[in-house]
């Protein structure tokens, strides 16, 4: 993470990217001023005029150019993102392969704008899905690169033009991201990377009148924020929020893999994800059991040199998150085991590092059952039974994800259907796939990304009676 150093609000001001794992720095990024925003919405307006009259086959053939240049580009986005975010370089370039896949998806979505025809009386009726305008995606830090691409993938293809603001701390992949959509033959203009403060660059994409609709992935608290400055103009935004996710593992489930899985369920990213499964629900009679299984999985995650091929955990992304999350795990905190991790900066290393840790809350309404911690942090939980297991998973403000764990096909159903979350998974943790809808149920989202329909997420439907009188 970075440290920013800003002259007023309304000046540009810079931001000097540091290493999370070895605190050496990487470059300072210059910050976008609120006139440098005005510039390039009104060239965002013009450059999407041009790319919305272009045939559908040209705009689809251009995304798979751009699919093809983020491919070639991979190793290079990923070592950004290495250095940048102390992503280990396994999982970055995997992260990269997905913006490829992302516009390899929405590539074909151009040609597959469909209206439809509804039978009236006197005339023909059909609808038309246009674009919006200008679409402003609002990006966290946590995952930078992947999180940009749910947004600006669909709504170019759907016709827009996207400007978008990557978090303060990580904008590296997203700027070469800019460079590449140029060099693939994208028009200038049509997708422009904005680095900068939330507080001036992400509000002015809300204020501004051209930009037609927010994506804003981040804090529940900024996402309540923006959906507030977009009421202002009625303007349409989607909310990718927090999360504590719950992963529910039942009595006749395989034990020895819910064991085995649930480290990576929470760890993965260092825990820097809105989709870990921070809450581990365990049916009281194999409580300790699972304990037992756990611990030598979580003692095995290997936490290291992001550069090495190997590495499952990097470091956290900044010496502040770091003390947030050190933060709830004080002295007398109720820790039933650790993995291990090098030593940070505090301690005489080099680096934001954290080592994964297995907490025991005393009680359903402690903090750390509560809050998002954002980091290598797990509470592990008994519950009674099946209504006592969906009642606590159900018991947060948020409802992102989740996993359960169980043989019985029944059990798996009703539980899945009883947890008020948007993505949840069956004996796996997967959450995200480009083809399958992705968001949040109460304060951790509104609306979907990814899958079938997100583009049309970046369209209003018009609909047109000819008459044939
Ligand atoms: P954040 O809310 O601090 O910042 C997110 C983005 O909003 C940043 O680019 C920031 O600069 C910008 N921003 C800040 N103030 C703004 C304002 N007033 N107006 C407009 N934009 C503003 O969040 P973060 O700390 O970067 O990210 C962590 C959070 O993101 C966690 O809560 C996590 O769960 C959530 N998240 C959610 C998802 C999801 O898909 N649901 C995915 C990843 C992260």
């Amino acid at each position: 993470m970075g440290e920013v150093s800003t002259r007023s609000t309304r000046s540009s001001g810079s931001t000097r990217l540091i290493n999370p794992a070895d605190e050496t720095v990487v470059q300072t990024v210059e910050h976008t001023s609120v006139e440098q925003v005005n510039d390039a919405v009104a060239r965002a307006v013009v450059a999407q005029r041009g790319w919305s009259a272009l045939p559908p086959a040209a705009r689809a053939e251009a995304l798979r150019r751009f699919a093809v240049a983020v491919d070639g580009d991979n190793e290079n986005l990923a070592r950004l993102e290495v250095a940048n975010s102390g992503h280990p370089i396994a999982q970055a370039r995997w992260e990269a392969g997905h913006v490829r896949d992302v516009l390899t998806y929405y590539s074909a979505a151009p040609e597959r704008m469909l209206g439809r025809q509804i039978p009236v009386a006197g005339g023909l009726d059909v609808t038309f899905l246009e674009p919006l305008g200008v679409v402003g995606v609002i990006v966290p830090w946590n995952f930078p690169m992947t999180i940009a691409s749910w947004g600006f993938a669909p709504a170019l293809a759907a016709g827009n033009a996207v400007v978008l603001k990557p978090a303060e701390w990580t904008p590296l992949t997203a700027m070469r991201i800019a460079e590449l959509a140029l060099e693939a033959g994208l028009p200038s203009g049509l997708f422009q990377v904005l680095p900068g403060r939330g507080d001036v660059v992400g509000e002015r994409f809300v204020t501004h009148p051209e930009v037609k609709k927010i994506v804003f992935t981040g804090s529940t608290a900024t996402g309540k924020r923006v959906m507030a400055g977009c009421a202002d103009q009625v303007k349409a935004v989607t909310l990718e929020l927090g999360g504590k996710s719950a992963n529910v593992v039942f009595a006749d489930s395989d034990l020895e893999k819910a064991a085995a899985s649930a480290p990576s369920s929470v760890f993965e990213n260092a825990g820097q994800d809105c989709c870990a499964r921070s809450r581990i629900l365990v049916e009281r009679s194999v409580f300790d059991k699972f304990l037992h299984l756990l611990e030598p999985a979580v003692k095995a995650v290997k936490v290291g040199s992001p550069l090495d091929d190997a590495t499952e955990m990097g470091p956290l992304v900044s010496a502040a998150h770091l003390e947030k999350v050190r933060s709830y795990v004080p002295d007398d905190a109720q820790v039933a085991f650790r993995g291990s991790a090098p030593a940070s900066s505090s301690e005489g290393g080099a680096g934001f590092w954290f080592a994964p840790t297995v907490l025991l809350p005393a009680s359903r309404t402690d903090r750390v059952v509560t809050d998002e911690i954002f980091g290598p942090v797990v509470s592990v939980l008994p519950f009674d039974d099946e209504a006592d297991a969906i009642s606590l998973a159900n018991d947060s403000i948020y409802g992102l994800s989740g996993s359960i764990w169980t043989r019985d096909v029944g059990r798996a159903i009703r539980v899945a259907r009883g947890i008020e979350s948007g993505n949840l998974s069956v004996n796996s943790h997967s959450s995200v796939r480009y083809s399958t809808p992705f968001g949040g149920f109460k304060q951790s989202g509104l609306g979907r990304e990814l899958g079938p329909d997100a583009a049309a997420a970046f369209t209003e439907t018009k609909n047109v009676f000819i008459s044939t009188d």
